[in-house]
């Protein structure tokens, strides 16, 4: 049946259902605002799709397998058999059930979900074309319109994906027969979570790596035992060569990479992922019917209230400046519905986590002391190890630390960095105390479980103040 088209009305338009974009309608539907999502793809976005969740998912499952085999320490001798078809099928069923709930609540908020394709047709309209052949098109009239298109994996020149031989994230994922041998190009976090992965699974793994050194952008002696760890694991690190081109070579692929004075070095391998980065969707938008261009970064501009240069034409999440991460979409959305429904809200910065799952984990939130001190702040510095926390060593995971950066003279908490067990979910205390403008002595006087790893971020504040109890002090 071939459906001609039609035309609505809204008051608000999100395109793109992922973490920002869905947000953004569920919170305009709260407001009581008309709301109508347009996805293309699938209810989620990147993150519950194809990027947080199922590589989380993936990070878990080999974890336990990794674990239980890997505990004589505590008595415990087991040889985990892994089937990695049911571990992806299981995944699969999360991502399901997330994506699956995304939709009822959108649903449930009054939000008008339309499958489709996205552009702008002029000042206040879009045109939405629907999938498969022959199902039309329609037009959707806005007041206001929320650009959530996300992002995309860059690809390396030379190294299109193909799905078969050269992958990216999304396809690394969704393997339900793993290589014996895998060359990762890129030691970011999408990379080195991946290879975490692979490496647990008995993939014979190496990162090649353009710059010297992994994590490029966490400070290093946070970085340093991920690399370490992910080197017993197996992964072979090879830093200061850009993958440069490839080719089939018997049943597998041969890589070739260069240093910077265009020495070659190859690598025979079964696939490759390139995981060099993301950038932002905005191409098929037809950004110029509404008067809007990306900048040099590929962004669309924002202000403080995820307001683009059209004045009723916000973005947010990957397509809008900033970190590419989930949770700053979702904040972003929120904020850019409050402000259509005449709201008083605006976007904070100071704290947006970020959190790199490998093994051990990494989270950071606010200042380091460096950017601190470039601040013309005097930082105090507290720091607490886990080969001190109780807890940690009952997990068999003595390994890292808390640290806690404060201003001296107020002793204002102004960041924070962790590495080592649950540090993803350590780093939500320190976030809330600088959303609330706590002191060292706020956390420090907030009684803590024991025995928890969140007894650290109390200790790292007391070591601050010097007088943490479990670590000799400054
Ligand atoms: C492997 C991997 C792991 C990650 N892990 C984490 C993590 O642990 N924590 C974290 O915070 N972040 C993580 N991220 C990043 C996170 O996925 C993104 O920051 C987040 O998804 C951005 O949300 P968004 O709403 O801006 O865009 P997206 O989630 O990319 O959603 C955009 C949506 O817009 C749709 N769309 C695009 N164009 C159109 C159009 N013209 N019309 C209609 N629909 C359109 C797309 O189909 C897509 O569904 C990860 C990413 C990857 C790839």
């Amino acid at each position: 049946m071939v459906v001609g088209d039609v035309s609505t009305g809204t008051e608000v338009a999100v395109v793109g259902a992922g973490p920002g974009g869905y947000v953004a309608a569920i919170r305009a539907g709260q407001l009581g605002l008309d709301v109508t999502l347009v996805e293309k793809d699938a209810y989620g976005g990147t993150c519950l799709n194809y990027g947080c969740i199922p590589s989380k998912a993936m990070i878990t499952a080999t974890d336990v397998a990794h674990s239980a085999g890997n505990a004589e320490e505590m008595g415990v001798y087991a040889d985990p058999e892994v089937d990695v078809g049911e571990m992806v099928a299981w995944k699969d069923e999360v991502v399901e059930q997330l994506t699956g709930g995304v939709e009822q609540l959108c649903k449930a908020n009054g939000v008008n979900l339309i499958e489709g394709r996205a552009e702008f047709a002029g000042n206040d309209k879009l045109r939405v074309v629907h999938g498969g052949d022959g199902q039309g098109s329609e037009t959707i009239t806005y007041e206001h319109c929320i650009v959530a298109t996300g992002s995309k994996p860059i690809e390396v020149p030379g190294f299109e994906f193909d799905g078969e031989h050269v992958l990216n994230s999304r396809q690394a994922l969704a393997m339900d027969d793993y290589p014996e041998s895998m060359v990762v190009v890129g030691a970011g976090y999408i990379g080195m979570e991946i290879s975490t992965v692979l490496a647990k699974l008995g993939v014979d793994v190496t990162v090649v790596e353009m710059l010297d050194e992994a994590l490029v952008g966490y400070e290093d002696d946070l970085a340093r035992p991920v690399t370490q760890h992910a080197e017993e694991l197996g992964i072979d690190f090879e830093f200061g060569l850009a993958a440069d081109s490839w080719a089939e070579s018997g049943d597998g692929i041969v890589v070739t990479a260069a240093d910077e004075d265009g020495e070659t070095t190859d690598f025979e391998t079964d696939k490759v992922l390139v995981a060099v980065g993301r950038q932002p969707v905005t191409d098929t938008l037809n950004l110029d019917a509404v008067g809007l261009e990306p900048n040099e970064d590929g962004r669309i501009e924002t202000d403080d209230q995820a307001r683009t240069d059209v004045e009723n034409v916000f973005a947010i999440g990957d397509v809008a400046p900033g970190p590419m991460l989930a949770h700053k979409a979702s904040k972003e959305g929120e904020v850019a519905a409050e402000v259509i429904a005449g709201e008083p809200a605006a976007l904070d910065y100071q704290a947006v986590p970020a959190a790199v799952f490998t093994d051990p984990e990494i989270a950071t939130v606010g200042l380091t002391a460096d950017a601190a001190e470039a601040q013309g702040f005097e930082p105090a510095v507290g720091k607490f190890p886990f080969s001190a926390s109780g807890r940690a060593l009952t997990t068999g995971e003595g390994e890292g630390f808390v640290r806690v950066v404060a201003d001296e003279d107020s002793g204002f908490i102004l960041g924070a960095q962790i590495v080592g067990p649950e540090a993803s979910e350590l780093i939500a205390e320190l976030a809330l105390a600088i959303e609330l403008g706590a002191t060292l002595e706020d956390v420090a006087a907030t009684i803590h479980t024991h025995p928890t790893l969140a007894e650290a971020v109390k200790e790292a504040s007391e070591h601050a103040l010097g007088h943490a109890i479990h670590t000799l002090n400054r």
